[in-house]
């Protein structure tokens, strides 16, 4: 099986880049799932998506509503989206958008969860698979450009990193109500066979590529992003956590 890596911040930043950017629109996070009473947020990001024709794309704003307000949006904005594409409470729709100053390194890592990669490097990656850049709306582009790919949902986490008795994600929302676990690997069963770049499914936040992928970032070193190996078995001297007593109310898939 190919190598496949986690793409995290880099702890000493090299490049001068410095940005203030908000995405277009945004599904409203929910205050508190009907059914498991959790409040669930997501770093899923759709930023091809266009809602400038959907009257009630102004009503896309990050914020909390109730779950019954979620899905009167989550199913008007369904048909603009990517086919079979999960839409979570909190899913960003749409391009960033903003200013920014300064030299970009290739690789970023912007706005927590939106992987950035400049035009040269981007000519680069056009061989591999499911690369899709959108170019964000900034007042003065830099130069060279720089283009935020969109990373669609796919693979999970080994059930094994998770205490004994994971509950089933919620009916409702989906949620699980497990926090990302401090030591974690992947299911090696559930990562793409037909894709270099993507963000887990169950936890949204974490970016992966795949050794192609990884091969190309190596190539543009210095870059502001490490790649991190994504485990897919239990490292020596891991257990199993133990489960906690009492029930986490807020939950921030990330
Ligand atoms: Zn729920």
């Amino acid at each position: 099986m190919t190598s496949f890596y986690e793409i995290t911040w880099s702890p000493e930043p090299t490049w001068s880049s410095t940005y203030r950017v908000s995405r277009r629109w945004h599904l409203p996070s929910v205050e508190q799932c009907p059914s498991c009473r959790a409040t669930v947020g997501s770093f899923l990001t759709y930023p091809t998506v266009d809602l400038s024709e959907l009257p009630e794309a102004r009503e896309l704003k990050p914020r909390p509503a109730s779950f019954e307000e979620y899905v009167r949006l989550r199913d008007l904005v369904r048909p603009y989206c990517p086919p079979g594409a999960p839409l979570e409470p909190g899913t960003g729709l749409g391009p960033l958008g903003g200013s920014t100053r300064g030299k970009w390194g290739a690789f970023t890592l912007v706005d927590l969860a939106a992987l950035f990669v400049r035009e040269d490097a981007l000519r680069a990656l056009e061989n591999l698979r499911g690369i899709v850049p959108v170019w964000p709306k900034f007042r003065r582009p830099p130069a060279p450009a720089v283009a935020e790919l969109q990373l669609l949902p796919h693979g999970r986490l080994a059930p094994d990193c998770f205490p004994p008795g994971r509950r089933e994600p919620c009916a409702v929302c989906g949620c699980d109500g497990e926090m990302r676990p401090l030591h974690y690997w992947a299911d090696p069963a559930s990562l793409p066979t037909d894709l270099d770049a993507f963000r887990l499914a169950d936890y949204s936040g974490i970016i992966v590529v795949s050794e192609r992928f990884a091969s190309v970032v190596r190539r543009f070193e210095p870059n502001d992003i490490t790649l991190k190996l994504l485990l897919t078995s239990r490292p020596p001297g891991i257990q199993t956590p133990k489960r906690l007593d009492g029930n986490a109310a807020i939950i921030i898939r990330r």
